[in-house]
C-alpha cells in the first residue's frame, strides 16, 4: 500500500514515510492509493478477535512496510487494560430507542483521541528506532489533543514533546491532566495568551524551514493519516458488536464532529465495504460541515466568526480533514481538487451543490446541528431515561442522531469524551458535578510541571534549542 497526495504532487510513498510528515509537499493530504476491500466472510472471521487483534488486521491493510507480527505487538501495546482500564476497552452502552453509545473514551485522557494517539505513540517509537532518528513534536492545544498526545508519547524513545497551552484558559482538570506528567520527554509551556496565539507560534516555528529541519520538528495533528487509519478500527468493532445477534445487517453511526477526522474514518470504513447505512454528522453552533451536507456549499469561517461553545472541542472554523472526503467526492481527481481549493482561497467558499444528491445516496452522509440548550436538555433527558451521564459533545451527537433513527438499524453514537472533563456544563444540565473515574481522583493534588512563558516566538524557540535532544553531536 502506497500513499499519494490529494493534490497530485507527490510520488507514491510507503506508510512509514508519510507517518512523520504533516502536509504533503504540494500542500495536499496523504491518502491511500486505493481503498482496501473487506468482504463479508472476512468480517465474520473478525468477530472473535480482541480489539488489539482487530486493529492489527485492519491497520495491516493500510501498512505494508511494517511486518504483520510487529504490527500485532504495536497494537497489543496500544490497546490493553493498562491503557484502557475499564472492563471493556470499547464498550457499547445502550440508551433508549435503538440508540447506543460506542464508548471510545475509556483511555487515559477520557476522550476518543486516545484511541488513535496511543497507536501513534507506539508506531512513532518503532519507526524512529529503526531509522535511528529522533523527532520533536511541537503542538498547541486548548485541552484535548495536547493531553492525548502527551499521554501517548510519554517515555517513548526518540520522541520529545513541546506542547503550548494558553495560560489560565484550560479547566482545572485539563491542567492537572497535562501538567502532572513528570516524564523528561514532555515539556508543557503555558503561554500568556489565547489558543490562537499558541497556534501562531507553532505555525511560525514550523514555517521556518531551517529551524524545522535543524530541530526535526514534527506534528501529531488530526491530518496525520495514521490517526485516521487507527480510527477506522472502531467502526468495524462497533459494527461487529451491534450485529452480533444477527437481527441487524446494517448499522448507522452518528459522529460529533469538528475537524472531520473522526467521521472521515467512518467514511473510509464504509468505502472498505463495511455495511454502514448512514454516517450522521453532528455539529454544534459552528455548523460549517452541517451546512455543507445540507446545501453543498463549503464556507469556512474566520476565527472571529467561530463561537466559543459548551462543546469546545467542536469549535472549528474550517475542517482540516475535509479535503480527503472531497477528493473521493470528485472521483479522486487531483486536478479538480486543486482547482476547487484555488477557488476556495480566492473566494472563501466553494459550491458543490450539483453533487448533493450523492452525499446520502452514494456516501451515506446526512447532518444536523445542536445548540447549548439542546445539549443541556439532551444530557438531562438521557440521564433521566437511562441513568447514563453523557458529555456535552456526545450530547450533540445524541440530539442529532434522534432524527435519523430507523427501525431495525442500530444507531451508534460515538462517545467522544466522558462527562468528568466538562464539569461546568454537566452541573448546569443536571445540577450535580460528574463523577471522576476512580483512577483519576488523586489527579488534582499531584505536583505540576509547567514552564510559563510570554507570548513570544523567540522565547519558545530558545527553549526548544535548549531542551531538544542533540543527535549526532561530537562527544569528547
Ligand atoms: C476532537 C474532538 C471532537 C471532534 O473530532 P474531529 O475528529 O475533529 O471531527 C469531538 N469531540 C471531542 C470530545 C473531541 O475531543
Amino acid at each position: 500500500m502506497k500513499y499519494i497526495s490529494t493534490r497530485g504532487g507527490m510520488l507514491p510513498q510507503p506508510f512509514s514515510d508519510i507517518l512523520l510528515e504533516g502536509l504533503a509537499p504540494d500542500g495536499g493530504l496523504a491518502v491511500p492509493q486505493t481503498i482496501p476491500q473487506v468482504d463479508s466472510a472476512t468480517l465474520e472471521q473478525w468477530r472473535s478477535l480482541s480489539y488489539a487483534e482487530l486493529a492489527a488486521e485492519i491497520l495491516g491493510l493500510f501498512i505494508s512496510d511494517i511486518p504483520q507480527e510487529d504490527l500485532r505487538q504495536l497494537t497489543a501495546a496500544a490497546y490493553n487494560q493498562d491503557v484502557f482500564p475499564g472492563p471493556h476497552m470499547v464498550p457499547i452502552k445502550p440508551l433508549k430507542g435503538g440508540m447506543s453509545l460506542l464508548g471510545l473514551s475509556e483511555g487515559p485522557t477520557l476522550a476518543f483521541k486516545d484511541m488513535a494517539m496511543q497507536f501513534l505513540g507506539q508506531v512513532f517509537e518503532y519507526v524512529l528506532e529503526r531509522r535511528g532518528a529522533t523527532l520533536n513534536i511541537l503542538g498547541a492545544t486548548s485541552g484535548d489533543t495536547g493531553s492525548a498526545a502527551e499521554y501517548a508519547m510519554r517515555g517513548k524513545r526518540g520522541v520529545t514533546v513541546f506542547m503550548l497551552s494558553p495560560q489560565g484558559r484550560m479547566s482545572a482538570f485539563q491542567r492537572a491532566q497535562m501538567y502532572s506528567l513528570q516524564d523528561a520527554n514532555i515539556h508543557n509551556i503555558a503561554v500568556e495568551g489565547v489558543f490562537d496565539d499558541c497556534q501562531d507560534i507553532v505555525k511560525a516555528l514550523a514555517g521556518d524551514l531551517q529551524f524545522k529541519s535543524d530541530y526535526r520538528l514534527g506534528a501529531v495533528n488530526s491530518i496525520n493519516w495514521a490517526r485516521i487509519a487507527a480510527q477506522v478500527v472502531y467502526y468495524f468493532w462497533g459494527w461487529l458488536r451491534a450485529t452480533e445477534q444477527g437481527q441487524a445487517k446494517e448499522v448507522s453511526f452518528c459522529v460529533p464532529s469538528g475537524n472531520f477526522g473522526n467521521i472521515l474514518a467512518g467514511h473510509i470504513a464504509r468505502e472498505m465495504g463495511l455495511p454502514i447505512r448512514r454516517l450522521v454528522l453532528a455539529t454544534n453552533e459552528n455548523n460549517v460541515l452541517e451546512e455543507f451536507f445540507r446545501t453543498g456549499i463549503y464556507r469556512p469561517r474566520s476565527a472571529a466568526q467561530t463561537h466559543a461553545t459548551s462543546s469546545p472541542s467542536m469549535d472549528i472554523s474550517k475542517a482540516s480533514n475535509f479535503e480527503r472526503f472531497v477528493f473521493d467526492l470528485l472521483g479522486r481527481d487531483p486536478e479538480r481538487l486543486r482547482e476547487l481549493w484555488q477557488n476556495l482561497e480566492a473566494q472563501g467558499q466553494f459550491d458543490l451543490s450539483h453533487l448533493k444528491p450523492q452525499f446520502e445516496a452514494r456516501y451515506g452522509f446526512v447532518s444536523g446541528t445542536s445548540s447549548h440548550a439542546d445539549r443541556l436538555a439532551t444530557i438531562k433527558k438521557v440521564q433521566q431515561e437511562t441513568g447514563v451521564l453523557i458529555d456535552p459533545h456526545t450530547a450533540d451527537g445524541v440530539k442529532v442522531a434522534a432524527d435519523y433513527i430507523e427501525e431495525g438499524v442500530p444507531m451508534l453514537v460515538l462517545e467522544t469524551a466522558l462527562p468528568a472533563k466538562f464539569a461546568e456544563t454537566i452541573l448546569e444540565a443536571v445540577g450535580t458535578e460528574p463523577p471522576v473515574p476512580e483512577h483519576l481522583t488523586g489527579l488534582a493534588s499531584l505536583p505540576q510541571r509547567v514552564v510559563n512563558m510570554a507570548c513570544d516566538e523567540q522565547e519558545v524557540r530558545d527553549y526548544i534549542r535548549r531542551h531538544a535532544p542533540v543527535v549526532g553531536s561530537e562527544t569528547c
